[in-house]
């Protein structure tokens, strides 16, 4: 596989390096050379498979020759170890469930695969640090997906007492080769100490330096799988009339889906749903590219203004002669948000913020004879603060979160000091 750098479209790497390096020059993102594309035929063969297989065969559509099919398939297998279920709501509209992996959300898929990919093109004699700072969820994800792995030693970066108990049990409780530091000050303080440590090139070499960034392209060819298996257990009436909305912040989610359209997967057409963070919804309704400072919203995940991916969608756009007119994409307010996940609830099904925003957008535009798919990106109990007090009621933990809270924290305590920082990844 190879893949050009957006920002220099002469930088060239293989997918080996590009998993390893996550961006290119100037902090440009990696997008794929070839975009492959299967038959009619292939895709409803492929609609019959196992999850396992089908994204085995998927993600060497992209990776091609770099990793034998099935060296690439043990990985995967060990990537998708949890199911991605769709959920009926209502008679037109589904959930696809992405929160039934180890940390309850979706970023599983994305952050447990670029472990396998990450751990693979190291090669077994190389040892590896990957060194993150947290505001919570994606600590979590990194955590729990490298945790276990040989030669990879983990060390997460996360503000004292700035993240909810239950967001800290989940990663500072596992211990082995995941180490994690309460840092006093805030995430902002803690993203400092990361860039320095980058930066210091003598360390770097010594520990091999590593990110697990979030726009790390192995991540996104991981979250294209989903959505196949979405379609894969919809009745073929269903297939054919299928509108996706996609709950978005850093739109990671949407541009692996519409990777899966591109390969030739039937979806008619995306939603992007935003919360207030709207700049995307904006730009699409008058070509002007605006953001705003970011504003905290119920959905917090999805508080971003300047979304890392968009230059990805707009590419894939491009390359593809499709029109970004195409694309609906809206913003729903806190009080919106509110209102939807109690009409849900009514109708008998529990969520929380981000995929109710998702599925109030599907609502709002879903047309006669069509079939609505939203994505539900966490799991309500991750939100259960907020959850319990819109809906009034309380949600019983599930077992993932429920077994980490009665374990003790491991984690190490430190000031804001990169000396101390570098000393502690030294030894
Ligand atoms: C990260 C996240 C999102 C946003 O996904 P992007 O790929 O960044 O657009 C939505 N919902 C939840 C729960 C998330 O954790």
């Amino acid at each position: 596989m190879k893949l050009y750098n957006l920002k220099d479209h002469n930088e060239q790497v293989s997918f080996a390096q590009a998993v390893k390096q996550g961006l290119g020059s100037q902090q440009g993102l990696f997008f794929p050379l070839e975009l492959p594309e299967f038959e009619l035929t292939d895709i409803d063969a492929m609609l019959e498979m196992d999850f396992v297989s089908r994204s085995s065969k998927i993600l060497s559509a992209y990776i091609g020759d770099e990793i034998a099919a099935h060296q690439l398939a043990e990985r995967v297998k060990n990537a998708f170890a949890f199911p991605a279920p769709v959920a009926k709501v209502s008679d037109d509209v589904a959930c696809l469930e992405l929160f039934h992996g180890p940390t309850l959300a979706f970023k599983d898929f994305g952050g447990r695969f670029m472990a396998q990919m990450l751990s693979y093109v190291s090669g077994a004699d190389e040892q590896i640090t990957i060194l993150t700072a947290t505001s919570g969820d994606t600590g979590a994800a990194v955590a729990h997906a490298f945790y276990g792995m040989e030669n990879v030693r983990v060390v997460i970066l996360y503000p004292q007492g700035k993240i909810s108990p239950l967001q800290e049990k989940l990663f500072c409780t596992l211990g082995g080769n995941i180490e994690t530091i309460a840092v006093e000050g805030d995430f902002d303080a803690c993203q400092a100490l990361v860039k320095q440590a980058f930066d210091d090139e003598e360390l770097k070499k010594a520990i091999g330096l590593n990110s697990a960034n979030s726009i790390n392209i192995s991540r996104l060819l991981a979250q294209i799988c989903y959505y196949f298996e979405a379609v894969a257990q919809l009745p073929q009436e269903q297939r054919n009339q299928l509108v996706v909305s996609v709950p978005s912040g850093n739109f990671g989610d949407l541009t692996a889906g519409l990777l899966a359209k591109s390969l030739g997967l039937p979806i008619k057409r995306f939603i992007a749903a935003t919360n207030a963070n709207d700049t995307v919804p904006r730009f699409l309704g008058n070509g002007e590219w605006l953001p705003n400072a970011t504003v905290a919203t119920l959905s917090n995940a999805m508080d971003v203004s300047q979304p890392n991916n968009w230059p990805r969608v707009e590419e894939l756009f491009r390359r593809k002669t499709w029109r970004l007119t195409d694309l609906v994409s809206g913003a729903v307010s806190d009080e919106t948000t509110k209102a939807t996940m109690r009409e849900l609830a009514e109708i008998g099904y529990i969520s929380e913020p981000h995929a109710a925003i998702a599925y109030r957008m599907l609502r709002d535009n879903l047309q006669e004879g069509e079939f609505g798919l939203f994505l539900g990106t966490a799991h309500p109990a991750k939100f259960k603060e907020s959850v319990d007090e819109i809906l009034g009621q309380e949600l019983p933990l599930p077992k993932e979160l429920a077994e980490r809270a009665e374990l003790p924290l491991l984690s190490h305590n430190m000031t804001a000091d990169f000396a101390e920082l570098r000393k502690f990844l030294l030894k």
